[in-house]
């Protein structure tokens, strides 16, 4: 495993895992085997490209836990993939999936590649190659992969129907983020920012009198950003900042978010709407205002700029955004932070309706899963505000959360004689 250890994104979970695992009470064996994956499959895989040649590429698929279900966890297309950042995406959702209270295990996948420069023949072909290699490991009760960074519903076309033509199983449920006419659900495209509109919301409620008038900036005005601020106007909050990779605007008197959308599909860019004042997204993001979102990149709020926030709660709607240190300083500062485990889950939970409505026939309809996700990301903000207040106060809602999670995990693996 040394291979594995040396990495940082794994080596920062394995830490988390240990501080939660002290605080639970676990012992050293217990926390030795959740830190390593069930399995781990890399896979060769050689396309012929446009111009004749044969290429090679390396991928991954790893299996973290299955103690709550099968695995379940996107599939990412990057230059920078390692097989150690696949094995602690895939430990991250299994805490996600625990979290949440899905029926599922943890897991991720990977190819190193750059897609841009790769024809789109060329990216089928990939896909298609690395289902031909996988496809023992996959099942809607086994390993359920679905989209992430660099692949769409598309990806999950190909995949899908390569895996029916080597298995003869006509199982539409084995991959989730499919297009609507292979039985995805549109709900699909929006459930991550109704996730973070629903968390900001619960959050508001228990913290800071209600979402009803409270000011909120958005960093990033992508999918998360988008449709997480479209959710919050229509719950009642205002949403005051926005803003994406060229910058951002601050409008006091609130912005309209459809007029935004329609500008930044126009012009590229929110930094052309018209009222309010632009902003660099440094000041963004330490504006006044009630809730924070940052919903664009990791590690945007770290030690410089977290004694500045003003936010009296941040929501993290990407994936990372704040350091450690900048966790600490919030501890300090008395600022919620709702963590990305919790508050960007949506997604999944999106996925997981798509799933069951697969295995069921199709009888859910787009009202009905709108419904399930929000109950679901209501219920889970709920528990955990009561495990936090009941056990641990004194730590912050990204611990708690996490301590719960591994907590279900552990009772799952001792009940089965795993532990
Ligand atoms: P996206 O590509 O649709 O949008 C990203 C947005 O961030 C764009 O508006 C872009 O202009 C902006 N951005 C890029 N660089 C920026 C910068 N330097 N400063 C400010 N803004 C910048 O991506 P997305 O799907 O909305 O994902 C956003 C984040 O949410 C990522 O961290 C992603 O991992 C996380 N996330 C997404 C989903 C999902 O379902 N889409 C689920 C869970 C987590």
């Amino acid at each position: 495993m040394e291979e594995v250890l040396s990495s940082s994104l794994y080596t920062q979970q394995v830490k988390k895992l240990y501080k939660v695992g002290e605080l639970l009470g676990l012992d050293n064996e217990t926390l030795e085997t959740l830190s390593q994956p069930e399995r781990v499959i890399q896979v060769k895989i050689q396309i012929r490209g446009s111009d004749g040649k044969i290429k090679t590429f390396i991928g991954w698929r790893s299996q973290h836990n299955s103690a709550l279900g099968p695995y379940k966890g996107g599939v990412r297309y990057h230059p920078n993939v390692t097989q150690d950042e696949v094995i602690a995406l895939s430990m991250i959702m299994t805490w996600k999936n625990s979290l949440l209270l899905l029926p599922y295990g943890g897991g991720k996948g990977g190819i190193r590649i750059d897609p841009k420069k790769l024809t789109r023949e060329e990216i089928e072909q990939l896909s298609r190659k690395y289902i031909q290699a996988l496809y023992k490991y996959l099942g809607s009760d086994l390993d359920v992969p679905a989209p992430d960074v660099n692949t769409d519903s598309q990806t999950m076309a190909w995949y899908l129907d390569e895996y029916i033509k080597i298995t003869g199983k006509v199982d539409f449920a084995v991959f989730t983020g499919k297009p609507v006419e292979l039985g995805g659900i549109s709900v699909r495209l929006y459930s991550t920012g109704l996730g973070v509109a629903t968390i900001a919301k619960e959050a508001s409620e228990k913290y800071i009198g209600g979402i009803e008038g409270k000011r909120v900036i958005i960093q990033g005005f992508g999918n998360v950003g988008y449709y997480t601020a479209k959710y919050l106007a229509q719950m009642g909050a205002k949403i005051i900042g926005i803003s994406d990779s060229k910058g951002g605007v601050i409008y006091n008197d609130g912005i309209d978010v459809e007029k935004a959308f329609e500008i930044k599909q126009k012009t590229g860019s929110v930094i052309n709407y018209p009222e309010g004042k632009k902003v660099t997204n440094d000041e963004l993001l330490i504006s006044d205002c009630d809730i924070l979102i940052p919903a664009a990149l990791e590690n945007v709020i770290s030690k410089f700029n977290a004694p500045k926030v003003k936010a009296k709660i941040i929501v993290e709607g990407a994936n990372g955004p704040l350091t450690a240190d900048a966790d600490e300083i919030m501890r300090q500062r008395g600022i919620i932070v709702v963590p990305d485990i919790l508050a960007n889950a949506g997604g999944v939970v999106g996925s997981y309706v798509e799933w069951a409505n697969n295995k069921m026939g199709q009888i859910i309809d787009d009202e009905e899963a709108k419904k399930l996700i929000i109950t679901r990301m209501t219920n889970a903000f709920n528990t955990l505000y009561d495990y936090h207040k009941r056990k641990l106060e004194d730590q912050d809602l990204r611990t708690a959360a996490m301590a719960l999670s591994v907590d279900r995990v552990v009772s799952s693996m001792k009940a089965r004689g795993l532990l």
